[in-house]
């Protein structure tokens, strides 16, 4: 094998690294232990913004919001060049009570983002109040997205090596050397953890302070014969995701419990009933899928993305947590201009590893 760069972990990270770096004129190799896409890119929900952005700090919403913007092009041109359509769509969000409605209207004129406040009357669902409209808000299609992905790295010469398990980072001299995998010893001129939930752990002794740790999110699919909502509904913790074929979503858990992927009757439960006192047609909704991913959760919802600094030809870009698939393409950009010692279109001193 002959690359410029291996990347470890085919998630919506590792292949958006790659296809930055194939696009640019690399060769890459993305080693994944699994399949690809299968972890926690497949399971999440596609909400392209943080649940209640008011909730976050500065170095959340610089990541989020530019990888908001960055995300409507960077989808129109995987399609375009796949024809695998990820269903980019601007649903927008509606928040049900109780909400801080003064820090989400300070938050949303301080960052030039539409809110709209909607009558409790003018609502179709039975809420208890007044609620917020977040129009601009979008979301995409996590398994569909991940496969466009793929498709699109290989399709630009990149190669993806599945079952392939990173177990050892060998250095030396301050750079990585070889990394020892399930498939032999494989070196390359750049080595990029994108490992998500398993990073800290891939990173071994060198992990330093990076922090990242697997939190478990179960869901559940319902599907109608037309979407049951024109928004993205959240309440609390609770989110509903209509998609465009009238599957619908309902997120989802924030669990402690390592990496342990099980599914539980009691989070069933729980999102079940809240979810039907938010939408009382879905009583009668056979269950379609019910699944668990593993976040790869870092303090603060704040990702690290940089050069490694004891190893020079060690890059991070994990750690994304609950916002991984909106941070996708911001991270990526800045991961890139590192590289290549380009300007940073934000102040990303926060985000270095160590
Ligand atoms: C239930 C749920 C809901 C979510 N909802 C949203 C949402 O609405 N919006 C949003 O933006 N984000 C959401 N997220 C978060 C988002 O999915 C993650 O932040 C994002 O997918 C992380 O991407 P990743 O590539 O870092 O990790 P992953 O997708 O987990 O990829 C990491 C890959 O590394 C591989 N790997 C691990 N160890 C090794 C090794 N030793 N060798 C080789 N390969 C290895 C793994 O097999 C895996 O494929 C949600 C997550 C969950 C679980």
């Amino acid at each position: 094998m002959n690359s410029d760069f291996l990347i470890i972990g085919a998630g919506v990270i590792g292949l958006s690294s790659a296809l930055e770096l194939i696009q640019r004129g690399a060769k890459v190799t993305v080693l994944e232990r699994g399949s690809s896409g299968n972890e926690s890119s497949w399971a999440g929900g596609g909400i392209l913004s943080p649940l209640c952005p008011w909730d976050y700090p500065d170095e959340v919403t610089r990541l989020t919001s530019r990888g908001a913007a960055l995300f409507p092009a960077w989808a129109q041109a995987i399609h375009a060049a796949t024809g695998i359509d990820p269903e980019y769509e601007t649903s927008g969000m509606m928040v049900l009570p109780p909400f801080d409605a003064m820090a989400a209207e300070q938050w949303c004129a301080a960052h030039d983002v539409s809110l709209k406040q909607v009558k409790g009357e003018d609502c179709t669902l039975p809420l208890h109040g007044d609620s917020l409209l977040l129009p601009q808000v979008a979301q995409v299609r996590n398994p569909r997205l991940m496969r466009a992905l793929r498709n699109r790295v290989e399709m630009l010469g990149g190669s993806i090596i599945e079952h392939c398990e990173v177990r050892n980072i060998e250095a030396g001299n301050g750079r990585v050397r070889t990394l020892t995998t399930s498939s032999g010893e494989l070196s390359a001129e750049s080595i990029i953890v994108t490992a998500g939930a398993w990073s800290t752990q891939v990173l071994g002794r060198y992990a330093l302070k990076t922090e990242i740790k697997p939190i478990r999110g179960q869901m559940l699919l319902f599907k109608f014969t037309e979407p049951p909502l024109r928004h993205i509904v959240l309440q609390g913790d609770l989110y509903l995701i209509p998609r465009r074929d009238g599957h619908l979503l309902v997120g989802s858990t924030l669990e402690d419990v390592g990496f342990n992927k099980n599914i539980t009757q009691a989070a069933h439960d729980n999102l079940r009933l809240r979810a039907e006192a938010v939408l009382p047609r879905l009583c009668d909704m056979p269950l379609v899928q019910h699944w668990a991913g593993l976040r790869p959760a870092s303090p603060h919802n704040i990702p690290t993305i940089g050069q490694h600094p004891q190893l020079e030809n060690l890059y991070l870009n994990s750690g994304h947590f609950r916002y991984g698939v909106t941070m996708a393409t911001a991270s990526v950009e800045i991961l890139l201009n590192e590289i290549i010692s380009a300007p940073q279109p934000l102040d990303v001193a926060v985000y270095r590893p160590g």
